[in-house]
């Protein structure tokens, strides 16, 4: 994947950002898109636009089974057992805002207890919070190591026959850490807890097996994954999504309307109010499509190649403090530079054409943890190469020149 035709299947990649050639290392927070992302959303507009479900005629007919046969995708890509465990939301967001409101209304009582961990991006703690707030429940939460590991005897000392749900990143944001969730969803399904994981950060890097696996719920969005922005999954057990009450209400979702009496609709279409993103969902199908073609396998491979070859080069440097040391890291880098304040380092290194993230990633208590207000992070996609990692740390090298 290090080469040039490789990166020249993202447009966007080639360009000057202050008269520099643009290295791009903020895929953390979204990820630029192939060109076949972008003509799957192009051709939906130019020759099959029409609204889903709805229509007989012969446009809708055609956007209907695209839409769907895109579902399946997912549903493969997942390897989840049935399609109608593949819920369309706007995003990872989204998803849990879903599930924390319905798995809510259908499973959480007073003095519930939902457990999550202090490494969560906010979208995985703020849902809980309300939910808890609403129901009298208990959100309690898993401590991290100084290295960036979920410290399993915390987790073990707030499992109880009281958990109902462990909600929990699969890979962490800010520190990069890969939470076993294996070993999470095996220990909370013995305690009669569920699982939710936060995919947003793993869908793109690693293979995904959602039966395998035997978690209870999944959420992403597109955009981490070389697709759309705007559209994402939340993946549930069809038995549990069964159970839950919809979440919206609308079009789409029913099944009769009268003023005396609402039926529903059946799944995935009971949790999917109004119309639907129906080129976001072809998007994603092609950046699926396109994840696939390279083999899931080997993206991981890649990634964890440069990954370790970016921190070799990073702690190279003086003054520069990497946090999160997890023994199973994906790759990210978060640092800081001494005597720089993180705003200031990635405002120079925009000026050198490097994109990094700065500030606290949504991720505000486990700054508060490690005693920071943010950090730098350079988060790398399949199309970085060991060449963008150099200029990163000639870049840092050259702040550290102009701001000590
Ligand atoms: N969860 C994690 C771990 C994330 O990194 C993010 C975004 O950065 C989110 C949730 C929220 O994703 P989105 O903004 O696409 O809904």
């Amino acid at each position: 994947m290090d080469n040039q035709s490789f990166r020249s299947q993202f447009p966007i990649l080639n360009q000057m950002v202050h008269n520099k050639p643009l290295v791009y290392l903020d895929n953390g927070a979204t990820t630029q898109k192939p060109q076949c992302v972008i003509d799957a959303i192009t051709n939906y507009y130019t020759t099959i636009n029409s609204n889903v479900h709805r229509g007989v005629h012969h446009l809708s007919q055609l956007s209907t089974d695209a839409f769907e046969s895109a579902r399946k995708t997912v549903k493969e890509f997942l390897g989840a057992t049935h399609s109608c465990e593949i819920i369309l939301t706007k995003g990872t967001t989204e998803s849990i805002n879903l599930l924390a409101y319905s798995f809510g209304e259908a499973f959480i009582g007073e003095g519930d207890e939902i457990i999550t961990t202090e490494m969560e991006h906010h979208a995985n703690i703020v849902p809980w919070q309300l939910l808890c707030e609403r129901k009298k429940a208990i959100l309690k939460v898993i401590e991290v190591d100084a290295k960036g590991n979920l410290d399993w005897t915390s987790f073990e000392k707030l499992l109880t026959s009281k958990t109902k749900l462990v909600s929990v990143a699969h890979i962490s944001n800010t520190l990069g850490t890969i939470n076993p969730i294996e070993r999470i969803i095996e220990s909370a399904h013995k305690a009669g807890a569920k699982v939710h994981v936060d995919g947003a950060q793993s869908v793109a890097h690693m293979p995904i097996n959602v039966a395998n696996s035997d978690v209870d719920f999944f959420s992403f969005s597109a955009h981490k994954m070389y697709g759309p922005m705007g559209i994402g999954v939340l993946y549930g057990k069809e038995s549990l999504l069964n159970q839950m009450p919809p979440y919206q209400s609308g079009g789409e979702m029913i099944d009769q309307v009268s003023f005396e009496k609402t039926t529903f609709n059946t799944l995935p279409f009971k949790f999917e109010a109004g119309t639907p993103d129906v080129p976001g969902l072809l998007g994603l199908e092609a950046a699926i499509k396109f994840l696939q073609n390279l083999g899931m396998e080997n993206i991981k491979d890649a990634e964890e190649d440069l990954f370790n070859y970016a921190v070799e080069k990073l702690s190279k440097i003086d003054g520069l403090e990497i946090f999160g040391e997890a023994d199973n890291k994906a790759s990210v880098i978060s640092f800081l530079l001494q005597g720089i304040h993180p705003f200031d380092a990635g405002t120079i290194l925009d000026q050198l054409g490097v994109a990094v993230r700065t500030g606290n990633h949504c991720a505000q208590p486990i700054m508060a943890k490690f005693g920071i207000t943010g950090t730098i992070r350079a988060s790398m996609a399949i199309y970085n190469t060991k060449a963008d990692i150099d200029r990163l740390a000639e870049a840092i090298i050259k702040t550290q020149t102009m701001l000590l």
